[in-house]
Formats: C-alpha cells, sequence, structure tokens
C-alpha cells in the first residue's frame, strides 16, 4: 500500500484497524442474521419483509466489503477466520430462533441501532486525523440510518396488518 496513504492516516494505524476488524465482524455477522432471517420469517406482510431483509443483507456484505478493502489499504489483514468474529463483534448477533416477523425485525433495529452507536463514535474518534477512513464510515452510516428506518416502516404496517385482524 501507498506509504504516504498510510502516513495520512494518523499515527494510530494498528489501533484504528483494530477497530475497523471489530465493525467488519458486525458486518458479516449482520449479513449473516439478515439472510437467514429472510429465509425463515413468518407472519403478515411476510413478502415485503423478505424483500427488505435480503436487500440489506447485500448491503451489509457491502460494507463488509468497503471496510476490508480500507483495512488492507492500510496495511492491516481482515478477520481471517469466522470464529473471530464473535470475539471481535460490538454488536453481537441475535439468531432468529423465533420466526415470526416481528421479533426478526425487532432483533434488526437492535442491530441497527447498534450499528449507528458504533459508526458514529468511530467516526468521532477519527474524525480529525483520517479523512478517507471517515468518508467510508459517512457512506456505511448513512446507509445504517436508513436501514433502521426501512425496518421501523416495516413493523408500523406489520402492527397495523395485525390490528385490522
Ligand atoms: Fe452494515
Ligand atoms: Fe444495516
Ligand atoms: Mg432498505
Amino acid at each position: 500500500m501507498g506509504t504516504l496513504g498510510r502516513k495520512i492516516a494518523g499515527a494510530n494505524v494498528e489501533e484504528l484497524i483494530k477497530l475497523l476488524n471489530k465493525a467488519y465482524s458486525d458486518e458479516w455477522l449482520a449479513y449473516y442474521q439478515y439472510w437467514i432471517g429472510s429465509k425463515i420469517v413468518k407472519g403478515p406482510d411476510k413478502e415485503a419483509v423478505i424483500a427488505e431483509l435480503t436487500l440489506h443483507a447485500t448491503e451489509e456484505l457491502n460494507h463488509a466489503t468497503l471496510l476490508t478493502t480500507r483495512i488492507i489499504q492500510l496495511g492491516g489483514t481482515p478477520v481471517i477466520k469466522p470464529q473471530d468474529w464473535y470475539k471481535l463483534t460490538n454488536c453481537g448477533y441475535e439468531a432468529p430462533e423465533d420466526p415470526f416477523v416481528v421479533k426478526v425485525l425487532e432483533q434488526n433495529i437492535r442491530g441497527e441501532q447498534c450499528a449507528i452507536k458504533t459508526y458514529n463514535s468511530l467516526m468521532k474518534k477519527i474524525k480529525d486525523t483520517d479523512p478517507v477512513t471517515y468518508n467510508i464510515l459517512l457512506t456505511i452510516l448513512t446507509q445504517e440510518v436508513e436501514h433502521e428506518e426501512d425496518l421501523q416502516a416495516l413493523l408500523e404496517d406489520v402492527n397495523v396488518i395485525m390490528n385490522q385482524k
């Protein structure tokens, strides 16, 4: 990777790589939580929920791609063992053991809220030292905010449908 590119990322590149690997682990777990949720979800408004969960899964995977690209640019190694995702994650993984649509949406909303907090605090940490990473994190955060809103709107629709019955 470029030596000057690495230099402008600030003095504490190793610490930054560690934090990016934590976020990277979150993204893979978020991807799988959405993906498996889209396969097993049951209940009212299922088709709309499946479409949104499937789309979000692909978007989480894209976040992992953005992070891994930056980790490599900074001279780091992205997490190479899936079992390390569990050790490094900020937001964890909520298995959709109850496939009822309300439960699945609530789990994913909690995940998005954790992602929003995580990216927001990471951005504050690096805002004066690494504009390139900051810009990548802003792209991701913007989409996490959209995800939270999409899921809350879907949950409202599901509740409306259930109250009609
Ligand atoms: Fe994400
Ligand atoms: Fe998200
Ligand atoms: Mg969406």
